[in-house]
């Protein structure tokens, strides 16, 4: 036999998670993916050192830099989403993070919308300011003229999610794309809720996707972790990322010349900041992923299957105002679901309550199997008040463009029993 299933692009994704990216014959034959928990590796011999750290060799020398289980996970990513290369961080913030500073310089700025995650925001808004690097506000992410006025000539990047926290909102992300390339940038999409699984944006035109792998890809709330992953074949020589030309003419000659510049970004990324910002994921956490990912598409079908009956039941509940989740016919963002999502937009949805704050408190306070919790992408199910926690702060009008309200809860809906869920959502409804 010889098994080719590692390397084979013309596999199903289903295949894919289960093999992509790791041959066994390279690893003593381990069937399950080793956890190679050095912090160091041997250098062999004096001249293959040297070739190590000119990058002419691939290989691994300081757990900082690359490590064998990492390895496999970045391949496995790159399979799934479709990308040339890609890179596993300490957590999703570190994928974000390195991923602005990889593109931007002082001077320069990032156009984003309103209705990132927390983290982006604070990130966008008070980290980055002060080195220089400044978020430039989309003030209407369904209007294409948004983000044509919110992109500078010193814009080097445009930033949105796959679906707005938690207001679900979907952005068209082809015709987003196309205005960023008109401007010679790149799309970065946070790919986070929906997982390749159910939304690959490289297909629409993203040239850059970020995830925090904590959440649906490792599945079972068990690691913080993050990815980032590159289409491959952006045009970083427009003038625009001179650091990226700068690093080009210094790996000329030493890495093979096509692979160089399809996977410049990636390359860039993990000499430059995971190497000298040290944000390195553990190989043990790569290994959970590892492992969550082998389920991803049975996780996610279930996920969005009973996310789609909870929406339905809340929607027709006379306690409930309203419920954010495109896929329900009524949602403005139906269609784009329709185009975007025809899989099923995710598992995390927003739900107005009639009866405002009160409603809400006593709504978390009664639910059983729900778990109050901040974190979102567990299989198990989880609510929040986000007025009060993951939005908490911020000033009303930008909460009100997020989607949240005093009366709103958000559901992270798991793969429970769909009809226990119900009914325990009703219970609480009714209590
Ligand atoms: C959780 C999350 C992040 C941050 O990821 P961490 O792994 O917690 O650092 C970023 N974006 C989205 C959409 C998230 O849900």
């Amino acid at each position: 036999m010889s098994y080719q299933a590692f390397n084979d692009s013309s596999l199903a994704f289903d295949t894919k998670q289960l093999h992509a990216g790791y041959n066994p014959s390279e690893h003593f034959r381990s069937k399950a993916v080793p956890i190679y928990q050095t912090a160091a590796f041997e250098l062999g011999d004096f001249d293959r050192c040297g070739r190590l750290f000119a990058y002419e060799e691939d290989g691994h020398s300081y757990v900082r830099f690359s490590n064998p289980t990492n390895d496999v996970l970045e391949k496995r990513i790159a399979a799934l989403e479709g990308g040339a290369a890609a890179l596993a961080m300490s957590s999703g913030m570190s994928a974000i993070s390195n991923t602005f500073l990889n593109l931007a310089q002082s001077g320069d700025e990032i156009a984003a919308v309103k209705t990132l995650y927390g983290g982006s925001t604070t990130l966008l808004n008070k980290v980055l300011p002060p080195y220089g690097i400044k978020a430039n506000w989309v003030e209407d992410p369904s209007d294409p003229d948004a983000f044509r006025t919110a992109i500078t000539e010193n814009t080097k990047a445009v930033y949105i999610e796959s679906l707005g926290n938690p207001g679900m909102n979907i952005i068209d992300i082809e015709t987003v794309a196309a205005i960023a390339h008109e401007n010679k940038i790149p799309l970065i999409v946070d790919n986070t809720f929906a997982t390749p699984y159910l939304f690959r944006p490289f297909e629409f035109g993203a040239d850059i996707v970020v995830h925090s792998a904590t959440k649906y890809l490792s599945g079972h709330g068990t690691v913080i972790s993050g990815l980032v992953v590159e289409k491959g074949g952006f045009d970083w020589f427009s003038g625009k990322f001179p650091q990226l030309e700068e690093f080009y003419r210094e790996y000329t000659g030493k890495i093979e010349e096509e692979n160089l510049i399809r996977t410049l970004f990636t390359r860039r990324l993990r000499i430059r900041y995971l190497t000298e910002f040290g944000g390195h994921l553990s190989p043990m956490s790569a290994f959970f992923i590892i492992q969550g990912l082998e389920t991803l598409s049975l996780r996610m079908q279930r996920h969005a299957e009973n996310a789609r009956k909870v929406a339905v039941f809340l929607k027709a509940h006379p306690a409930v105002l309203d419920v954010a989740y495109p896929s329900l016919p009524e949602s403005p963002y139906n269609a784009l679901a329709r185009k975007y999502f025809p899989l099923g937009s995710g598992a995390i949805m927003a739900v107005r309550l009639k009866g405002g704050l009160e409603t809400a408190k006593r709504v978390i306070e009664k639910v059983r199997i729900f778990d109050y919790m901040v974190n979102v992408g567990d299989a198990k199910s989880m609510i929040v008040h986000p007025a009060t926690s993951t939005h908490y702060g911020l000033p009303e009008e930008a909460m009100h463009k997020a989607g949240v309200y005093d009366d709103t809860l958000r559901l992270s809906v798991g793969i429970e029993n769909a009809g226990d869920l119900i009914n325990d959502l009703k219970q609480a409804l009714e209590a």
